[in-house]
């Protein structure tokens, strides 16, 4: 698979969404920012200056395992393929191809997900799902029922053109750092304003002109109070409402029922302050939401992002440059992942599998016709792990720390036939398999991702992987040869993405020479001389000229907290990345930040008898852990906050299982706990 670029490496950064362009110096292993098509100056944030530190660590997997006697053992690529091939085909003989689950990974590339996925469905299941399920799944259900397309309506670029942003459950100081410090804050110090919407005080909130703290679960409430505050006073583009919008009758009929008091009590918010946030928002010529998953992880997820996108097409804000809604995506592949249907219900380009003429086509391309029922999403393929579901192979991802009820998740983990784990190292999940593949990390592939303003970009490899480790692509080729009737034969990452570009429409239009060192965005259509920056501006990307208003009830928290509990949050730290997997692995970010802790208002600290540092017993309905107090007023009252990257103590212990019933997007930010001091 030759794809190699000269020293030092240019390529993209393995963590966040925004697709930093990241290179290194292979002797020294120092990385460096290049200018890469978001980080045009070369600046990059202290995870992608650490990145390399997990490609060059001793804790490297470097040689296929397989189970024997309650042990993984060391053994040679054909024998871990063998035991894949003899489990995998009786699994299929007994129990049927939807016996088996596959979890395919946003922080892999466009390729690879894509042979994962085809390699799934050769196989006759549409079990296939991406972690994305559990991050912005709800958000791309709610654009793409509304506006047709479920991505950044914006780019990074147009946005800085934005009078007002509303930040509403993400922290980009923090969580996108390059977007935050190259694009936000510019335009902030220019005069833009910023409403941040978060429980927490968090170093994006210091540069808000609006905090509105609301409390977990109440974020409908608040938006449809703001929505009210903008009718009342006259701030509604009608001109937009008249071209571009439906429903707006029976929309204006729900508000009339919302008090605006009344919701800004349930939200926890001083009315006067939310009054002025609705207005700030409401008055702008151009204003942009920026969402995250302090908005999608919740059991009313859909519905929350439903509510923010009522904002945008009653003020008009979207369309044009610096406004629409931009979910700020986590992964450096979560995107392009979900865009080349690795996803249970839909294929490349979001056509569902349900329809016939979509799988049709997508036949003409592969030489087989996918199956035609949607697949379980990643949680519920979890839950069925030694009942329905015999065997998994789960890539690149860490379901033992980052699925919700983790207990419970690791017992399912330890109750299939044959799990297959393809990773960098022994993560948490890898304790539980039956077969262990080394992989390749970021500096050892090639291929292209998807960041969060819709950007394609190449990786380049530029790095042998480890021992017997091979890159991931050409293994999961293997692996689709050898369970498959169908050939998985590729000369490259190119000659994968030049297929790609025949099933998915939104990319039909880009080459792999044509995103050289830059990028080209979707979509792109075949013919088209590039892709579109700001979407939905003559037509909403389903083709529809209007999109509709829709009236979004607020439904309570399914686990409200009693008198003497609170709510905890869950939520990402600076140095830390997903299950930390691989930055809890690095020297560099665990000496910045080396353990978890539990925010809690000094307030809740008192009536527990909870001193700073002291350690504390937190209890939810579904497990226990132990963790150190931050005692900080950083943290509105009534919430404890914790980060889910640590192994131990692991906050996922205390989520629970519930579902959004449109996305299936776990409830991570709402569990009612009990905090009591131990020592
Ligand atoms: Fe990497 Fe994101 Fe940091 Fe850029 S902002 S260097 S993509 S983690």
């Amino acid at each position: 698979m030759a794809d190699r670029a000269p020293d030092p490496s240019e390529s993209i950064c393995p963590y966040c969404g925004v697709g930093c362009g990241i290179e290194y110096e292979p002797d020294t292993g120092k990385a460096t920012g290049w200018k890469g098509p978001v980080n045009t100056r070369g600046e990059i944030c202290p995870k992608g200056a650490a990145a390399w530190e997990i490609v060059d660590h001793d804790d490297r997997l470097t040689q296929p395992k397989v189970r024997e006697d309650g042990r993984l053992v060391s053994v040679s690529w054909e024998t871990a393929f063998e035991r894949i091939e003899s489990e995998c085909s009786r699994i299929v003989s007994e129990a049927g191809p939807d016996a088996l689950g596959f979890f395919a990974s946003s922080n892999c590339t466009n390729e690879e997900n894509y042979v994962l996925q085809k390699l799934a469905r050769a196989i006759g299941t549409n079990n296939v799902d991406n972690c994305a399920r559990l991050c912005h799944s709800s958000t791309v259900a709610a654009m793409g029922d509304r506006f047709g397309a479920g991505a950044m309506t914006n780019t990074l670029e147009d946005l800085r053109e934005a009078d007002v942003y509303l930040v509403a459950g993400a922290n980009p100081a923090e969580q996108h750092p390059i977007v935050f410090r190259s694009y936000l804050l510019p335009s902030i110090r220019e005069g833009t304003e910023l409403i941040h919407v978060d429980p927490r005080t968090t170093d994006t909130t210091d540069a808000a002109s609006h905090h509105l703290a609301v409390r977990p679960g109440f974020d409908i409430p608040l938006c449809n109070a703001m929505a009210k505050v903008i009718l009342e006073e006259d701030l509604v583009d009608e001109r937009f409402l008249e071209a571009r919008v439906e429903r707006v009758r029976t929309f204006r009929e729900f508000l009339s029922s919302v008090d605006i008091d009344e919701n800004a009590r349930l939200a926890g918010i001083d009315p006067d302050e939310l009054r002025a946030a609705a207005r700030t928002y409401g008055e702008a010529d151009r204003a942009a939401i920026f969402t995250g998953m302090g908005m999608s992880q919740h059991h009313c997820g859909t519905d929350n992002v439903h509510a923010l996108l009522n904002l945008a097409l009653l003020t008009g804000n979207v369309g044009k440059a610096g406004t629409g809604v931009n979910p700020l995506r986590g992964q450096n592949n979560v995107q392009g992942a979900g865009d080349i249907g690795a996803l249970p219900d839909v294929l490349p380009g979001y056509r569902p599998v349900t329809d016939a003429d979509a799988r049709e086509a997508i036949a003409d391309a592969w030489g087989f016709e996918p199956p035609a029922t949607p697949g379980l999403t990643e949680v519920e393929m979890s839950h069925e792990f030694g009942d329905s579901i015999h065997g998994a192979v789960v890539f690149g991802e860490n379901p033992a720390v980052t699925e919700p009820n983790a207990n419970r998740i690791r017992d399912r983990l330890g109750r299939l036939d044959c799990l297959v784990v393809l990773e960098l190292f022994h993560t948490e999940t890898a304790e539980y398999a039956d077969v262990v593949l080394p992989g390749s990390a970021w500096a050892e592939k090639g291929g292209t991702v998807t960041n969060t303003d819709r950007q394609v970009m190449r990786m380049r490899p530029n790095a042998e992987p480890p021992g017997d480790a091979r890159r991931d692509l050409s293994l999961l080729c293997e692996l689709g040869d050898r369970l498959t009737d169908e050939r998985f034969t590729y000369e490259s990452p190119k000659a994968v993405f030049d297929e790609i570009r025949t099933v998915l429409p939104q990319y039909g239009g880009m080459s792999y020479a044509g995103i050289g060192t830059g990028s080209q965005r979707w979509p792109f259509p075949e013919g088209a001389s590039e892709g579109v920056g700001v979407l939905h501006a003559e037509e909403f990307a389903n083709g529809r000229r209007t999109a509709e208003l829709r009236a979004v009830d607020h439904v309570d928290p399914v686990d409200p907290a009693s008198d003497d509990e609170l709510v905890l949050t869950t939520g990402r730290v600076l140095q830390h990345f997903n299950s930390g997997a691989l930055t809890r692995r690095s020297g560099t970010l665990t000496r910045m930040r080396g353990e978890n802790a539990l925010q809690i208002h000094p307030d809740d600290a008192d009536d527990r008898g909870i001193d700073d540092g002291d350690t504390v017993e937190v209890t939810s309905d579904h497990g226990n852990v132990s963790i150190v107090a931050e005692v900080t007023p950083a943290i509105r009252r009534g919430t404890v906050f914790a980060t889910f990257h640590f192994a131990e103590p692991l906050i996922n212990r205390l989520t629970g299982d519930t579902l959004d019933p449109v996305a299936k997007i776990p409830e991570y930010k709402h569990t009612a706990v009990r905090v009591t001091v131990t020592s």
